[in-house]
């Protein structure tokens, strides 16, 4: 990775075997997509590592990865936000956050538009919060060969980004890019990459 590019590496659906040999290669940041298998992984491996949940997530799993999880990608409505915010308060830590914005031509009911950003971070629903902190924006592109299409949509990303970091100049993470997509990503101001297939070859 270039410097200054954090790289999560997608773990979802690997064994501990898998894990614990990155691991032992340097890598301490990992990714899952489910708060079960996630919470089940944390409870068996060493606690070194940075447990990033990076797939959608249901207000009542909230807290199972309450007490661990190092940063929150998938964040997508308020009522998420602010269930991060109790469970937060009950383990007495702040909850790291992105704020997921769906930048994709597909149809998805995740990720928040992009025109609602501004107002919302604007709210008093969002300064009320006290133990969820955002670190910053997650997007996926559209799943396309179209280079072209999955540049533009991370530049529409990026300068989301730099709006939003006018507003909260503490943010400093932009967490877009995938095995597919990463470089484009990158080259498009992408800090932070979440690498799955590329790093432990393709899922079942
Ligand atoms: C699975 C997943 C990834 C990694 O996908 P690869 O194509 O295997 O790199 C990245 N981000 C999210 C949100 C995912 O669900």
């Amino acid at each position: 990775m270039p410097p200054g590019v954090i790289l999560v590496a997608v773990s979802k659906t690997k064994g501990d075997k898998a894990i614990l040999e990155a691991l032992d290669a340097g890598q301490e940041v990992f990714g899952e997509n489910r708060v079960q298998e996630m919470t089940e992984k944390w409870e068996r491996l060493p606690k070194k590592i940075q447990w990033h949940m990076i797939g959608h997530v249901q207000r009542n799993k909230v807290k199972y990865m309450a007490p661990f999880v190092a940063l929150v990608h998938g964040v997508d409505s308020m009522r998420l936000l602010k269930e991060l915010d109790k469970q937060g308060k009950r383990f007495k830590r702040t909850i790291d956050c992105l704020l997921q914005i769906h930048i994709a031509e597909e149809e998805s009911k995740f990720g928040f538009d992009s025109e609602e950003i501004i107002p919302l971070v604007r709210s008093e629903d969002f300064t009320n919060l006290t133990h969820v902190r955002i670190r910053g924006l997650m997007g996926m592109a559209t799943f396309t060969d179209d280079k072209a299409q999955i540049r533009k949509e991370f530049k529409g990303l990026k300068s989301l980004y730099d709006r939003v970091k006018e507003i909260l100049p503490e943010i400093d993470i932009l967490s877009m890019g995938m095995s597919d997509d990463y470089e484009i990503a990158i080259e498009e101001g992408s800090n932070m990459v979440r690498i799955g297939s590329r790093i432990f070859g393709p899922r079942q």
